[in-house]
Formats: C-alpha cells, sequence, structure tokens
C-alpha cells in the first residue's frame, strides 16, 4: 500500500519511527511502529482491562490514578528531558508540561467518585440515569504539545472507567511511551492504557476504523479532523476534535500599552509558535499602532532562541524539517517584516521570531503557520475589531486589552471563540473547559465536566406500581 505520510513521506508503510532531535538533527532513537494487526490485538487487550477496570470500586480507581499521578511527578525533570530532545521544547516549558499531566490525571482521580447521575421526578415510579463509561476509546495526539495534549483526552476518559490507546505523533513518540510505563508502575491494569505509535495513515486508521473503539479524540490539522469525522459517521463513533486557530490578540487605544506589549511575544512565540491557541492576528487600533509596535519591537528581541536544554532560553527549533518548510512559505523574500528576531547558527530546525504588516485576505493573516510569525492588522473602532477578530474559519482563542471593563465583556462576547482572555493570553487550564468554535474543533476538553465526554447516559425506569398479586 502507497501513502502519503502526515510528515510528507510517501511510499510503503514505515516499519520504523526515526526520533530526530529538532536542535540538533541528529537520530536519537528509532520506534516500531504499530501495524493493522497489532492495533486489532491492542483493542481486544483493551476492552478486556476496561471491564475490570469499570468494576472496581471508584474509590480504588481514583487511588490507583492518584498512584499514577504521583508517579509522573517523580518522574517530571526525565519527561521533561525527553521532550526536550523529541520536540525540542526549551526545559522549562517541558517540565510545566509535565506537571499538567500530573495536574489532569490528580483533577480526573477527584471526578470519578462524583460522577453522579441523576433522579428525576416521574409518575408512576423512579427515574435514574447512570455515566456508563464508553468503552475503548482511540486519542490521536499531534507532535507540539506531546505530553499534556495525550493526558487531556487519556486522563478523563480512564477516570471515567474506559480504556485509552493513545496514537501520538510520528515524531514525538517517547514521552508518551515512558507515561505508559509509569501507569503500569503505578498499578494501573495490564492493557488499560496503552501506547501505539505509527503514522497517522495507517495506525491512525486502524483505530479510527476499528469497530470496538467506541470513541476517537483527535487533536490537530482541520484537514485530517475532517477527514476522521467522515470516517467515523460508518460506525456512529464519538468524536472530539481539536483543531487550528488564528486567534486574535486585539489592542485598544484605551490599554496598559507596555503590559500589552511586553505580553505580546509569549502569545505567538511560545512553544515557537506550534501551538493551536498562537495570537497569530495582532489587532491593534490604529490610534496607538506605531507606539504599540515601538513597544513591540524591544520585547520581540529579548524572546530569546536558543539551546532549549539551557535555562535562559525562552523559544526552541521549530519540530522538523517539513514544519520550517511550512512556516518559510508564508514569508516570502520580499514580505513585509515588521520586526525580525535572530536564531542560533548551524544545524537545528530554526526559524526567527517574525511580525510582518498584515492586510485582511493575505494567506499569511488567513492561514494558520504553526510557527514564530504573526501578522499585525490596524482597525478603526470597536466594530471593526470584532469583524476582524471573526473573519477566520477558527474560533479557538482570542485576547483582548482595554481598561474598560464593559468593553471587555462585550468584546468577549461577540468574539466567535471558545477561549477569551482579558488583559492575558492565558487560555489553557486543566480546570476549565477548552475547545473551538466553527473549524476549531468539536466538543470540550478539560474543566469540571471533562469526564461527562467520555460517558454514555443511561436512563432508567423502575416501576413503583403495586404488583397485581400480594406476595406470599
Ligand atoms: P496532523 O493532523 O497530520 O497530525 C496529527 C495527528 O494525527 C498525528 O498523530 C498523526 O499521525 C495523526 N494522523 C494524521 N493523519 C491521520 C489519519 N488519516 N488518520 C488518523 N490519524 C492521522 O498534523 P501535522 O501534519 O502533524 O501538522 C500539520 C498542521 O496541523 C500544523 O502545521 C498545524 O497547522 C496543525 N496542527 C494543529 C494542532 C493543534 O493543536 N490544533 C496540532 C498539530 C498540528
Amino acid at each position: 500500500m502507497q501513502h502519503a505520510t502526515a510528515q510528507g513521506r510517501t511510499g510503503p508503510p514505515a516499519e520504523q519511527l526515526e526520533i530526530i532531535n529538532p536542535a540538533t538533527e541528529e537520530l536519537i532513537t528509532t520506534v516500531p511502529v504499530t501495524t493493522p494487526q497489532q492495533v486489532d490485538a491492542a483493542v481486544t487487550r483493551a476492552a478486556a482491562a476496561q471491564r475490570t477496570w469499570a468494576a472496581l470500586a471508584p474509590a480504588d480507581r481514583a487511588r490507583t490514578l492518584r498512584r499514577f499521578a504521583s508517579a509522573v511527578d517523580g518522574h517530571i525533570e526525565e519527561l521533561a528531558v525527553l521532550e526536550t530532545r523529541e520536540a525540542g521544547h526549551p526545559l522549562g516549558n517541558a517540565c510545566w508540561e509535565a506537571g499538567n499531566v500530573r495536574d489532569l490525571l490528580d483533577y480526573s482521580a477527584g471526578g470519578v467518585e462524583r460522577l453522579t447521575g441523576q433522579q428525576i421526578p416521574v409518575a408512576g415510579g423512579v427515574n435514574l440515569t447512570f455515566a456508563e463509561p464508553l468503552g475503548v476509546v482511540a486519542v490521536i495526539a499531534p507532535w507540539n504539545f506531546p505530553m499534556p495534549v495525550a493526558a487531556w483526552g487519556t486522563a478523563p476518559a480512564l477516570a471515567a472507567g474506559n480504556a485509552v490507546l493513545l496514537k501520538p505523533a510520528e515524531t514525538t513518540p517517547l514521552t508518551a511511551l515512558r507515561l505508559a510505563e509509569l501507569a503500569l508502575e503505578a498499578g494501573l491494569p495490564e492493557g488499560l492504557f496503552q501506547v501505539l505509535p505509527g503514522e497517522g495513515p495507517v495506525t491512525g486508521t486502524a483505530l479510527v476504523e476499528h469497530p470496538r473503539v467506541a470513541k476517537v479524540v483527535f487533536t490537530g490539522s482541520t484537514a485530517v479532523g475532517k477527514r476522521l469525522m467522515a470516517q467515523c459517521a460508518a460506525t456512529v463513533k464519538r468524536l472530539t476534535l481539536e483543531l487550528g486557530g488564528k486567534s486574535p490578540n486585539i489592542v485598544f487605544a484605551d490599554a496598559d500599552l507596555e503590559r500589552a506589549a511586553a505580553a505580546a511575544p509569549g502569545s505567538f512565540l511560545d512553544n515557537t509558535g506550534q501551538d493551536c491557541c498562537a495570537r497569530s492576528r495582532i489587532l491593534v487600533q490604529r490610534s496607538v499602532h506605531d507606539r504599540f509596535l515601538e513597544l513591540l519591537e524591544p520585547a520581540v528581541h529579548a524572546f530569546r532562541a536558543g539551546n532549549p536544554a539551557d535555562a535562559g532560553t525562552d523559544m526552541g527549533p521549530l519540530v522538523s524539517a517539513r514544519q520550517r518548510e511550512r512556516v518559510r512559505s508564508y514569508v516570502p523574500e520580499d514580505a513585509p517584516a515588521l520586526i525580525r528576531g535572530t536564531v542560533p547558527e548551524g544545524p537545528g530546525f530554526w526559524y526567527p521570531a517574525t511580525v510582518l504588516a498584515g492586510a485582511p485576505g493575505d494567506r499569511a493573516a488567513a492561514e494558520e503557520i504553526f510557527g514564530p510569525v504573526a501578522v499585525v492588522l490596524p482597525f478603526d473602532d470597536e466594530d471593526e475589531a470584532v469583524r476582524l477578530a471573526n473573519d477566520t474559519d477558527y474560533g479557538l482563542s482570542g485576547s483582548l486589552w482595554t481598561r474598560d471593563g464593559a468593553r471587555a465583556l462585550r468584546v468577549s462576547r461577540a468574539v466567535a471563540a471558545g477561549n477569551l482572555s482579558v488583559n492575558s493570553h492565558a487560555s489553557v487550564r486543566y480546570s476549565t473547559p477548552f475547545g473551538g468554535y466553527k473549524q476549531s474543533g468539536l466538543g470540550r476538553e478539560l474543566g469540571p465536566d471533562a469526564l461527562a465526554a467520555f460517558t454514555e447516559t443511561k436512563n432508567v425506569f423502575l416501576s413503583t406500581e403495586p404488583s397485581t398479586r400480594e406476595s406470599p
């Protein structure tokens, strides 16, 4: 079978994935891929483990997940170093990512004993609802945040009583494999949480098409997400999609401009811009446009690109040569660059911080670049800011900077996106819901309702009518 992989490789399916350090271009290791036959066997093992897991007392399931969280906590540094090597993330960021896995496991464990149903008043009896696990859940993760995004699906799915088969991205399977080892050490039943490395069109497809996989949680490109949605229709699989974004950062003239400019670099340069929430469209009110850019320039230059293992590094390389080619394609030689950062010389998939003067409809202003590139678009008034912010098929995140509280709420309500921040760029917390409007996704992850996305509601009615015959 010939196919084109997510890495752009064509040809027969690979037998091994080559894991490359993006900061040095050196081969770290190779990882065997999971064949469709192995996927089938994994589903059978997962289904058996799920029955054992769902039958455990809720308090025991919660305790086991907390042990998994403790095991992750004891290996934060090791997991972070792995993430730095395979994904090029600065070590400080990678430590936060491993900590996010721990925190989400802990938070989800708290939900196990609170997964209550309802008692609904009806005539002639008692009506109860139960939150039943779905069974076997497939989580297909991307390479941009390999650990946290894998955990966003995995932790609540396990807490709700499901088994999880995790397919990490081709370039970044190492932290996922280590997490599966830690899960076993923590006492999760064998087969309950399995990591199946492989290529999207082969291993991923085998999971998506498998009749005994009840749900797919996918994070990645909108193009693949749409294809998966169609494939899931064949078996009416449940589906959560976290797709792309082209999020606005709206700076009003009444904002604290110094604060807004100081925060802006992190909002599109963090993770080298490989972030579905990246605020890659900076909308600035025309009357403060020039002043804002004066303040932004030194802040961009202060965001240091360098060796991800060094403590002072803010930004590492892009994940792969392919991703660098993609990013370059948005910035031709004659692109109207307002600000250009610097990157280390030599090997590594480096790309400098870049701020472009944009115009609505430009390819760089319209498409998700997934690199350290933002466009600046001026606006005249609030109506135009909202119109520009919504002028996209995406709707994941957004920020607005203003000192006017009424405007902050008005504009937050008017922007069609799932996650808005006022005078801040924070949009992801394990305890608050996360997900997209429009083509940015389907469903929500994280937050107090996360477990519900991994259950079916079962309704049971018990008649309380007296029996026609008296029992002896
Ligand atoms: P992708 O969508 O191709 O890959 C994401 C995951 O899906 C990987 O695990 C991949 O193996 C798997 N996959 C790919 N094709 C599949 C298929 N047919 N069936 C099942 N699984 C499949 O993303 P990518 O190529 O790694 O990145 C391309 C672009 O996607 C990026 O430049 C960016 O714009 C976007 N992206 C967005 C996010 C996000 O968090 N929203 C994450 C990664 C990539």
